[in-house]
């Protein structure tokens, strides 16, 4: 079964990129453009993996993440900020929400493909073997 990966992102033009990256990694993609979409889709499917930009209106993806984090339901799913790489102190305000890593845009194939081995991976070994 391929793996769902769950993108909330407001910008249409890098929604776009990342979805043609992750059907290219043959992902299923659920998309969301603000917070509150987000963590609707979050609980009610369970993804095996979240993109989180940090700037969303309203809530931030930063807000969404420790609402993530803190509920049982949707603590264990691997959250991933990225925001743009002008920003200081975004990977620190990622650390802080919870976030289990953090990448920049404009996004890096080679790094976004590493992210998305590196969480889907682990999820899907084996356990006990
Ligand atoms: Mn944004």
């Amino acid at each position: 079964m391929p793996a769902r990966v769950l993108v909330i992102e407001d910008d249409p033009v890098n929604q776009e990129v990342v979805s043609a990256f992750l059907e290219g990694e043959g992902c299923r993609i659920l998309t969301a453009d603000t917070a509150e979409e987000g963590l609707r889709l979050a609980t009610a499917q369970r993804p095996g993996l979240i993109f989180m930009d940090g700037q969303l209106p309203g809530m931030t993806g930063y807000e969404a993440t420790r609402r993530l984090k803190a509920d049982p339901a949707t603590a264990t799913i691997p959250t991933v900020a990225f925001t743009a790489q002008a920003m200081r102190g975004e990977e620190e305000r990622a650390a802080a929400a919870g976030c289990d890593a953090y990448i920049t845009k404009p996004l890096d194939a080679e790094v976004f493909r590493q992210t998305l081995r590196r969480f889907l991976l682990r999820r899907e070994a084996p356990a006990g073997l």
